[in-house]
């Protein structure tokens, strides 16, 4: 999940400067001389009457944020992990009170105001003042109706999404037998009547889609931004453009390995499905309803046989013993008390929510996970990126940190260190030094790095990056008439994913709106991209500046070195610009160098499957 669970602290106004306890006294004040010098904000003393007009409001808003956020995450929990109406309404009460806080036209008011100084204010508190204006943002309470409207909207949407009945030939089906059928099923006009009753709910949430378009921008303009895609890249401190150009660069650098990629699966899906081959590949032959991921075609890679002995309960603690071996905390007592890690026990009438999450409760030191951990690779790997949250929220539990800013430094980072932890996890020597793979088990190198690049991998950018991304772009903020949307989605999908549907999609279907994200998450899903082309990133620079190992195969276990370059970033939280932070990790931009050599040896391997072949679908 998103973690926008934020903890409390001691509001110090001293030790701005992360990472300078290290310094000896003379050291520090040389580096404060040098920092003044260069930073203009610095030149702010806390003593004048603005910064501590600001200390003074802070203090207020931080408290009183960190004790909503607490109220609100206890009756989520109790919601998520027993779903009953009774705790369902209390969550909604808890939300409410907490929005009624966030949102509050004098809090705005008063931020607005004191940015209206930000010469006069130092770096952290501009910070701590936007973020305000971010967490505001989405219910600013100076327009009541718009925002009550829009709660109506999103709790309607949400109803029609969650209560949508299925049916294939005519009789109820779930989620989960589609998704069954899509990974089985090798008969194709099976497959098609699957796919096509997969798109039925589009149709009924597109008129909630219109409206909540509208009001959403509406919300978003109540703040000054010019749409609502608008506010939501705020929170990287970038504009739609610059967004959107962000995500077409990495399509750009990955283009040549995804045309191989697209290749060598339309040539194995042909041969599966005995059909010639097409110039796109057909969205009903593959087994993800949207295309994003291209899972179960990598032979070789399947780990399933050597988690059968292993326990959920030592699943679990072996992502612990992964941080600890970095040099992080043990997980106070706390964390197995109140945390939900495993199924509800056959005929027990409890219900709760199976998604995998990490929870940041107080945002100090509540911490808990829910999960529903089997004994099987894929929950190996979840344990393990979930736990890479958890260790994020220990890292940025600091004083010097205030509530506001607990937080990853852009939503990416968050996603992207439990997708790295995930990673790491799946690589054979980590496995090997766990006994979980024979020490003389042989690597088909290959077979893992096919397995890596078809899900999540490459397919996943042109599909996050390219359809969600643009689509989404265009609807908000440019306003694309309703009329439209079909079409536009298509176009997208077969331009950037060379995805065709299997028949004609008319503007009486709104396939897009069948994603959940587009619903409930909007504007969102380039994150994702972000924390993939991230995760690449920060994994060669751990292989080839750390642990001097191949990137596509290392072993990060028990290395005080990897935890201190995860340390080193996670302790900022959202204190400093993710930009700053990631090129002072790494010494590079965000950049999908690393994504792109990762799979060099997969790129050869690729072309010489599909030399004689037409490349790419032009
Ligand atoms: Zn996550």
């Amino acid at each position: 999940m998103a973690p926008r669970r934020y903890g409390f602290a001691k509001l110090g106004r001293t030790g701005r400067f992360p990472g300078m306890s290290k310094f000896t006294p003379l050291l520090r004040s040389v580096a404060v001389a040098v920092l003044l010098g260069f930073a203009p904000w610095a030149r702010a003393t806390d003593t004048n009457p603005t910064q501590e007009r600001a200390d003074r409001f802070l203090a207020l808003v931080n408290s009183t944020y960190q004790a909503m956020i607490t109220l609100e995450s206890n009756a989520q929990w109790d919601a998520s992990t027993d779903v009953t109406p009774v705790h369902d309404a209390a969550s909604e009460t808890a939300s409410k009170a907490r929005a009624a806080f966030v949102g509050n036209p004098t809090l705005i008011n008063e931020t607005k105001a004191l940015l209206l100084k930000r010469h006069e204010l130092n770096s952290l508190t501009i910070r701590e003042l936007e973020q305000l204006l971010l967490n505001a943002a989405e219910g600013p309470m100076t327009n009541p109706k718009l925002v009550a409207d829009r709660i109506a909207a999103e709790v309607a949407q949400a109803s029609t999404l969650n209560g949508f009945e299925f049916k294939l030939h005519g009789k109820p089906v779930t989620v989960n037998e589609i998704d069954n059928l899509l990974q089985s099923s090798t008969d194709l006009a099976e497959r098609q009547a699957v796919w096509e009753a997969s798109k039925d709910s589009g149709k009924a949430l597109k008129a909630g889609l219109i409206k909540l378009r509208d009001l959403r921008n509406g919300v978003a303009k109540e703040l000054d931004y010019p749409d609502y895609f608008a506010l939501q890249v705020a929170g990287y401190g970038m504009t739609t453009d610059e967004m959107v150009k962000l995500n077409d660069q990495f399509m750009h650098d990955l283009r040549p390995l995804y045309l191989q990629l697209h290749t060598w699966v339309k040539y194995k899906l042909a041969e599966k499905y005995h059909q010639p081959v097409p110039k796109r590949i057909p969205a009903h032959w593959i087994n993800n309803r949207w295309s994003q991921e291209w899972d179960g075609l990598a032979e070789g890679a399947d780990l399933t046989p050597f988690f059968k002995d292993r326990s959920p309960d030592w699943i679990a603690h072996s992502a612990e013993k992964f941080y600890m071996g970095l040099g992080f905390p043990k997980l106070p007592d706390s964390f197995w008390v109140k945390s939900d890690l495993y199924p509800v026990p056959a005929g027990s009438a409890r219900k709760k929510n199976t998604h995998a999450s990490a929870w940041h409760v107080d945002l100090a030191n509540d911490l808990r996970s829910l999960q529903s951990i089997e004994s099987n690779p894929e929950w190996f790997k979840t344990a393990h990126h979930e736990f890479g949250h958890i260790y994020y929220f220990i890292g940025y539990t600091r004083d010097d940190v205030p509530p506001l800013l607990r937080t990853g430094a852009n939503p990416a980072f968050h996603e992207g260190f439990g997708e790295l932890t995930s990673l790491a996890a799946g690589m054979a020597p980590y496995l090997k030094s766990l006994g979980i793979l024979p020490a003389d088990f042989k690597v088909d190198e290959n077979a893992f790095l096919l397995n890596d690049a078809l899900a999540p991998g490459v397919p996943f950018i042109f599909w996050s990056s390219g359809v969600m991304t643009h689509w989404e772009a265009d609807i908000y903020a440019k306003d694309l008439p309703a009329d439209q949307w079909n079409k536009r989605w298509w176009q997208y999908v077969r331009d950037f994913q060379g995805v065709e549907p299997p028949s004609e999609r008319s503007e009486e279907w709104c396939d897009p709106a069948t994603k959940t994200h587009i619903n409930d998450t909007p504007c969102y899903y380039y994150s994702y991209a972000i924390a993939q082309v991230f995760k690449y990133q920060l994994n060669d620079y751990i292989a080839k500046h750390i642990l001097h190992q191949p990137p596509q195969s290392c072993n990060y276990s028990n290395s005080q070195e990897v935890g201190d370059f995860f340390r080193k970033i996670m302790v900022q939280g959202k204190t400093e610009d993710w930009r700053k932070i990631l090129k002072d990790a790494t010494g590079e931009e965000l950049s999908t160098r690393a994504m792109v050599e990762y799979y060099a040896p997969l790129m050869k391997w690729l072309q010489e499957q599909n030399k004689g072949r037409p490349i790419g679908w032009e």
